[in-house]
């Protein structure tokens, strides 16, 4: 007969894109998305959110970056 041989195929992490995850504000809501980024506030399209300068602010309430979490997708 001979082993069919089973063939595991490993899940490809891509650790590059998980910077790139969005960001909520636990204050008012706000998304912050890597891929639009805040144009308003300086911030190019593209910019993770551990990119963004310390003194960044939530261009809705003015919350600082402490004060978002990341945002889980299923
Ligand atoms: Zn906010």
């Amino acid at each position: 007969m001979g082993n069919p041989g089973e063939i595991n195929i490993p899940p490809i992490k891509r650790e590059e894109e998980v910077s790139m995850k969005r960001f909520r504000c636990i204050l008012c809501g706000y998304i912050y998305d890597p891929e639009v980024g805040d144009p308003d506030g300086g911030i190019e399209p593209g910019t993770a959110f551990e990119d963004l300068p310390e003194d960044w602010i939530c261009p809705l309430c003015g919350a600082g970056k402490e004060d978002f979490e990341p945002e889980e997708e299923e």
